[in-house]
């Protein structure tokens, strides 16, 4: 079995990896990168050999890891697809939003090959899309090859792949959490029976304080908001609108429950609120906490949306989770922070990563009274907001992970999905706990032989 890692960086991006043996050829992941743009945010399809593909496997919904799969598939147009049911589903929504960003960026920044896929080639290639159920074996068509799925815990349809050839076995973890968040619960792995093993590593370099607690955590947002509240302010929470957003509306809903935070309205916007629908959807059908719940029925401080592209008006004491995470220009946050974080009474809220090119990174690191710039053709805002950070990652530690990969002792590790420093933390490990285990850095178009 031969490995290649079809990413054009080392570092996160258009996550993409390639498995041949003999005659069977297999993708997995087919990601978009989140900050490169036109064809060069794809991965390096170029790298695999010319021929056919027998099949594509997209572990989870984020744009990392499916936002370039309608290219894929146009390279390779009669190639089964296998992922999750709401990953499908959940999939479909985010490609046609980015089907709209890539058509206002080509207006706007002069891109001309975007958009890289239509509203209609999506409707299209979803003819071969074959959802798979976790913790079922199944043959990958036309190979000698099995593939199973197992629970991420990360988000709505998050799996681990399991690829099995003739006694030998390789399991992607994709990106995993194992520990409970609110609404999913932790990640479902193989304990045991991995030869080889692709590991996401995506906070390496981050070292959680000894005292972290996600309960703590949750406290200390709730005496943020509830100080807020005192001072007739509003809580403005940016969140991705794939996961965090529901994530954080079960908590605000948790909060409430238990008395930490008064009576105040919650609001989302976005492409969040979509993506909700769709959690609802499957609330009895995926693994998760609060089975059966609704979100966006079940919560009574939610205020829903009641018109798509209603603009949000700003009012006191409220919550808005808004979408993006990051603090994108053109998106929810982004655009209603320019009336908010002026305001010296409100505050923003930070519960995921932000990108350095950011403009949610500036603001997160920004002095009291400096001026920020949110938007191009935007004057800047002058900062009087409190902003305060928080950690809900849907990504395990990176100790989490790696007392993962330490109980089942593969033969090989690969290290993907993070940057070096990220991935030398865990090869420094692994060479301590695991000595027998050989610790491999895929380069990008470097193939690996596997077994
Ligand atoms: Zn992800
Ligand atoms: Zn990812």
């Amino acid at each position: 079995m031969r490995f290649c890692n079809l990413t054009r960086g080392s570092e996160i991006g258009a996550n993409s990896y390639f498995l041949e043996h003999g005659k069977d050829r297999v993708m997995l992941d087919a990601g978009m990168h989140p900050k490169q743009v036109g064809l060069a945010a794809t991965p390096d399809f170029g790298q695999m050999p010319h021929g056919k593909l027998d099949a594509i496997i997209v572990s989870h919904a984020h744009h990392d890891h499916i936002g370039a799969l309608p290219v894929a598939q146009s390279r390779h147009e009669n190639t089964p697809v296998l992922m999750t049911e709401p990953t499908g589903e959940v999939g479909s929504a985010m490609l046609h939003n980015s089907v709209n960003v890539m058509t206002r960026q080509r207006e706007e920044k002069n891109i001309l090959e975007y958009p890289l896929f239509t509203h209609g080639e999506l409707d299209e290639i979803r003819a071969q899309w074959l959802y798979r159920d976790v913790g079922r074996s199944v043959e990958i068509p036309g190979t000698n090859l099995q593939a199973e799925f197992y629970d991420a815990g990360h988000i709505i349809g998050s799996a681990g792949v399991m690829i099995r050839q003739n006694g030998n076995s390789l399991f992607y973890t994709g990106d995993v959490n194992f520990d409970a968040q609110t609404l999913e619960r932790e990640a479902n792995f193989p304990k045991e029976g991995v030869d080889v093993m692709l590991v996401e590593t995506t906070r390496g370099t981050y070292e959680r304080p000894a005292d972290y607690s996600r309960k703590s955590e949750k406290e200390r947002l709730a005496a943020v908001i509830t100080d807020t509240h005192e001072a007739m302010g509003s809580v403005l929470i940016p969140v991705f609108a794939l996961g965090k957003t529901q994530e954080l509306l079960l908590m605000m809903h948790e909060l409430r429950q238990e008395g930490l935070i008064p009576n105040m309205p919650v609001f989302i916007g976005g492409l969040g609120t979509k993506i909700t629908v769709l959690y609802d959807h499957y609330s009895a059908r995926t693994r998760r906490s609060y089975s059966g719940f609704r979100l966006l029925s079940d919560i009574d401080i939610l205020v829903a949306p009641r018109k798509r592209r209603t603009e949000l008006v700003y009012q006191q004491r409220a919550i808005y989770l808004l979408s993006s995470g990051m603090m994108t220009e053109n998106t929810t946050s982004n655009q209603f922070a320019w009336k908010f974080i002026d305001n010296p009474r409100n505050t923003v809220a930070f519960v995921g990563y932000t990108d350095p090119d950011s403009p949610g990174f500036a603001l997160r690191n920004a002095k009291k009274g400096q001026a920020i710039k949110l938007a191009a053709d935007r004057p800047p805002v002058e900062l009087h907001s409190r902003v305060e950070s928080f950690d809900f990652s849907a990504h395990s530690s990176r100790e989490s992970i790696a007392d993962y990969v330490e109980l089942v002792k593969p033969k090989k590790v690969l290290l993907v999905h993070g940057e070096e420093p990220s991935q030398e933390w865990f090869r420094a490990r692994f060479n301590e706990r695991i000595p027998a285990t050989e610790v491999i850095r895929p380069m990008p178009g470097q193939p690996v032989d596997l077994w």
